[in-house]
């Protein structure tokens, strides 16, 4: 048997969260809401028998760190699109960024190997007839992820039958498996799934040299993406829009040109890009003129902002789960392209696959004190707590030690 943190939601519970979530932060003005953490919360800490393996090409894998990512809070707090409910299965366990440790041999990795978890479950993972998109190398896209061996999931951490990193224990596939190597420490590793969808949207934002690029939102996507697009992409200013001091500070470190307050963002990029600066009845100010690109990442009110500051004709990057309305008049106005950004994939034949980047950059960068919360399973109230304001209490990823219960 096995602890692991289980989603259960049902369609009232989703309702009432949402609901509830929807009253508390009117009241206190704050995101964080007892919806998630309290007695209607969708989680529960549950005692469960290990997952079973599908095929021979699956191993057990005990993980030894799982973050808490932003799709992960939208979920919780309801906030997520119901669009995504059928790609899912009932109950599941939560996890997707895993690093862990093998249990069982499989296909050249012996037992004990230390292991992180390319989430998707593609066709392969699935074993059914490859999807064009599986074999182009995009399997992020892949059709297939409520067909085959394992129930509908998109991915790891969203499926009823392969467990998920929020436990003492979950299988994967062998394609899902990559080996870490010795001088990557645990809490660098974690990051490796954040970081290859990072890389992804990158090459996703397809940056020009020399081109002027902002991105909104300074949590982990955000930061990450800024790595990734000095590693992978020639761009000339990067600005970065960040809501607290540390996240600036960190932005600055990893190469930002400018980092600027939301509320300024407009004005500073007006002065930065030489656009005009214009003030709508409602919403924020806008500018005619600005960046070539803009990433959105911070999975709510970011895409907003990023709509407002990109110049005509020029790409927005969605890299964050869109969580609000928006206003898409200046898509339509500008003339700009909206491109999505979905986790990660393996390019097919002419490059690294995102995920095998990640690890190299992973290894390479400075990523000390980005996991400097980490809470045993039973503390799941806490660490969602915590997770949820991690920007304000000068956290950028929260992650859970299954092996510390
Ligand atoms: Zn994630
Ligand atoms: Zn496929």
């Amino acid at each position: 048997m096995i602890t692991a943190v289980e989603y259960h939601r049902s369609p009232l519970r989703f309702a009432s969260a949402r609901a509830a979530s929807g009253r508390i932060s009117a009241r206190l003005g704050a995101t964080f809401s007892s919806a998630v953490t309290g007695s209607l919360a969708p989680l529960r800490l549950v005692t469960l028998p290990e997952p079973r393996r599908p095929g021979p090409d699956w191993a057990r894998v005990r993980p030894r760190l799982s973050g808490i990512c932003g799709k992960d809070l939208a979920l919780l707090a309801a906030r997520s699109s119901p669009y995504l409910s059928p790609l899912v299965s009932m109950p599941f366990v939560p996890g997707h960024e895993v690093v862990g440790e093998l249990l069982d041999d499989v296909d050249g990795l012996a037992a004990g190997t230390r292991v992180v978890i390319d989430p998707v479950l593609c066709c392969v993972a699935r074993d059914v007839e490859m999807c064009a998109h599986c074999a182009a190398g995009h399997e992020s896209r892949c059709d297939h992820v409520t067909a085959g061996t394992v129930s509908a999931g998109l991915q790891t951490g969203f499926c009823g039958d392969t467990g998920g990193g929020w436990s003492g224990m979950l299988v994967a596939h062998r394609r899902q498996i990559h080996a870490v190597p010795e001088t990557l420490p645990d809490r660098r590793a974690v990051l490796v799934e954040p970081m290859a969808c990072a890389v992804h949207t990158v090459r996703r934002a397809e940056i020009a040299d020399g081109a002027s690029v902002v991105i909104v939102g300074a949590g982990t996507v955000g930061l990450l993406v800024l790595l990734a697009l000095r590693e992978f992409a020639a761009p000339g200013q990067v600005y970065v829009v960040a809501k607290h001091a540390h996240q600036a500070d960190r932005a600055r470190t990893l190469g930002a040109t400018d980092v600027v307050e939301p509320r300024r963002a407009a004005r500073v990029l007006r002065r930065a890009t030489g656009g005009s600066l214009q003030t709508p009845e409602h919403g924020s100010d806008f500018l005619l003129g600005g960046v070539d690109v803009a990433i959105e990442c911070t999975g709510g009110s970011g895409l907003d902002s990023a709509l407002r500051l990109v110049r005509a004709g020029g790409r927005v990057v969605l890299a964050g789960m869109p969580s609000s309305r928006v206003d898409l008049t200046p898509l339509w106005y500008r003339e700009l392209t909206l491109v999505g950004a979905y986790a990660s994939d393996s390019g097919g034949a002419d490059r690294h696959a995102d995920f095998v980047d990640a690890i190299s950059l992973a290894d390479a960068a400075a990523l000390d004190g980005y996991v400097d919360a980490v809470y045993a399973l039973g503390q799941w109230r806490e660490a969602i707590g915590h997770a949820q304001e991690a920007g304000r209490l000068g956290s950028v990823k929260v992650a859970f030690d299954p092996t510390r219960d």
